[in-house]
């Protein structure tokens, strides 16, 4: 069990856990996740060439996103706190035949022995579930090859993302368990580009998610008001292809 000064909210990962059976469903509990995964692929893949390249997904749940960059030729290391969000991911991988190495770590302690062993670091949907995320943020910097890119998505914090990400997605289209998301633990822009300066990471750019409740679908857009994802580039020589915008 993790200690008490650790970065890990216990209760978030037991809410996690409960539900780790249903990880693969795309009409499950976390469908949502299934239905952004496409543009957050399609925002990686407009910074970074991952084939070939070593890449942490910090946070990687069951491996959605995990599975999808090993798909691209990504040598992929996913790491998250819930045993059996692992567990679904493992067994899912026997399922695709892909090749994903799974550990039960946080960020901060996976940094310990992996610094600068990156070259892209994703963390997606997870800075709003911990206690202290300029921590997170920390130390996927130390994880990063210098140049490398770490990518986040979260969601931010004002009155539109209370009505459209809290009553709207988990009350009234219920596209996530009720409970998910605390409106506190959200996080404006300005704040996450300000940890990332701390630990000397430049923006290279910032869309927001659109969701469409009548296909279902989502698309990249230039409203950061609600769910956004943000590239962040690690200083020292890119190596790295840069597509563009997207
Ligand atoms: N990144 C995945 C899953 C997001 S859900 C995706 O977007 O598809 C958030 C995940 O973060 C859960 O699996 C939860 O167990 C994990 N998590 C929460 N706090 C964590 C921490 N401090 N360290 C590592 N993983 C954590």
């Amino acid at each position: 069990m993790p200690c008490k000064s650790s970065n890990v909210d216990d209760r978030e990962i037991a809410r996690f856990e409960s539900v780790a059976a249903t990880w693969w469903d795309p009409h499950g509990p976390y469908g949502s996740l299934h239905d952004i995964n496409p543009i957050r692929l399609e925002f990686i893949r407009a910074h970074a060439d991952l084939d070939g390249k070593q890449v942490l997904d910090v946070g990687c749940g069951g491996g959605i996103l995990s599975e999808s960059m090993a798909a691209l030729g990504g040598r992929v290391t996913g790491i998250d706190m819930a045993q059996s969000c692992l567990a679904a991911a493992r067994l899912h991988l026997r399922r695709s035949a892909l090749t994903v190495e799974y550990r039960q770590a946080t960020a901060e302690e996976f940094a310990v022995d992996h610094r600068r062993k990156f070259d892209v670091v994703t963390c997606m949907e997870l800075l709003e579930h911990v206690p202290r995320p300029p921590s997170v943020v920390h130390a996927c910097s130390q994880l990063l090859k210098p140049g490398g890119r770490l990518f986040f998505a979260t969601l931010n914090r004002n009155i539109k993302s209370f009505l459209f990400a809290i009553v709207g997605a988990e009350y009234v289209l219920r596209l996530l368990p009720a409970g998910t998301h605390r409106h506190a633990k959200f996080i404006r822009p300005p704040e996450l580009i300000d940890w990332a300066a701390a630990e000397r990471l430049s923006l290279l750019q910032a869309r927001g998610m659109r969701y469409n409740p009548f296909t279902r679908r989502y698309a990249l857009c230039a409203d950061l008001s609600v769910n956004y994802l943000m590239c962040f580039h690690a200083p020292g020589d890119p190596g790295l292809k840069y597509a563009g915008t997207v």
